[in-house]
């Protein structure tokens, strides 16, 4: 696919240089560019951000490309589903405008080394960044260039990855872009799950229980006023702990700007709680904001 083919309504570029080239005759025609960056394998909550991308942009593109510098863990990366086909049929349902799908050596035509390196200081320590060493330098340096390639006006991503969009808008600024970050809802399942591309993996029985992190985000959030926060964490942790098959990491009520713990709910305005479980051998990762009052 070494040139830009209509994909009926919806465009399909590998080469930069020819999404660009289509990208500049929409500016040209004054329309603002939207992007959603993701690894593919798509479900509701990807799709959820194309169409905010375009209810806001003139032009929506999406991007498919299983990072390998992002992930710490090998398995992980050979396991991660890729469902081509069909992400080319719900991102034309979804009325996507182009799908940009570049191989490795079109991201990293200096090698995966190759980009700037950024000090996130405590935003990459905790968290994802104690668990998952390295994983938050292969997310900046793969947004990094891809927005580099695309150049939007907007990027549009999860707050499903909460500790992600803290890092992006920190590259941002230090990278001095000019691109406008907009973290949508989290999209999730109906027992409360939230939907993510590693959920086929679960097991029917684990799939069956793993509304159980949602709910425990629900019990920290409705008695964040009144009761310790650290007690919080414990409850939820232990009531994780017991339930066959999961391995919660980490159970943390944080700033949600600084991603530092807190201690007291009065101690800040703007309060999350994030959960990372293993169930099996899938690892899952959930977050929900319990205060926002004010500026945030
Ligand atoms: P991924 O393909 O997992 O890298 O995700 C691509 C984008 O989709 C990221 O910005 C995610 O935060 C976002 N995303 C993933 N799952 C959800 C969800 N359940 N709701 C909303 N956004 C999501």
């Amino acid at each position: 696919m070494g040139e830009a083919k209509p994909c009926q309504a919806m465009w399909a570029f590998q080469l930069p240089s020819s999404l660009q080239k289509h990208l500049n005759r929409h500016r040209a025609a004054g329309n603002s560019i939207g992007f959603v960056p993701t690894m593919g394998a798509l479900h509701e909550g990807h799709l959820s951000l194309v169409r905010q991308s375009n209810a806001e942009a003139g032009f929506t593109v999406c991007s498919i490309f299983v990072n390998p510098t992002q992930f710490n863990d090998a398995g992980d990366l050979s396991k991660y589903p890729r469902t081509e086909g069909e992400d080319l049929f719900q991102l034309e349902r979804a009325h996507c405008d182009a799908v940009f799908l570049p191989s490795e050596e079109e991201v990293y035509p200096s090698g995966l080394d190759s980009g700037p390196v950024f000090e996130f200081g405590p935003l990459d320590k905790a968290m994802e960044g104690e668990f998952r060493p390295g994983h938050f330098k292969g997310v900046a340096q793969v947004v990094h260039r891809l927005l580099q390639i695309v150049s939007p006006d907007a990027i549009y991503m999860g707050q499903k990855d909460f500790q992600q969009v803290a890092i992006v808008r920190e590259m941002i600024r230090q990278a001095g872009l000019k691109v406008r970050l907009v973290m949508c809802p989290t999209i999730r399942e109906k027992d409360g799950l939230a939907m993510s591309s590693r959920n086929v993996r679960l097991l029917e029985g684990q799939r069956l229980r793993a509304g159980l992190i949602y709910r425990q985000l629900e019990m920290i959030r409705e008695n964040a006023g009144h009761e310790p926060l650290a007690d919080l964490e414990k409850r939820a942790l232990q009531s994780l702990s017991s339930e066959p098959g999961f391995r919660p990491e980490y159970v943390r009520i944080v700033d949600g700007k600084t991603l530092r713990s807190v201690g007291d709910y009065s101690e800040s305005d703007f309060i999350v709680a994030c959960v990372a479980t293993w169930v099996g051998e899938v690892r899952l990762i959930d977050n929900v904001v319990i205060k926002h009052s004010g500026e945030g």
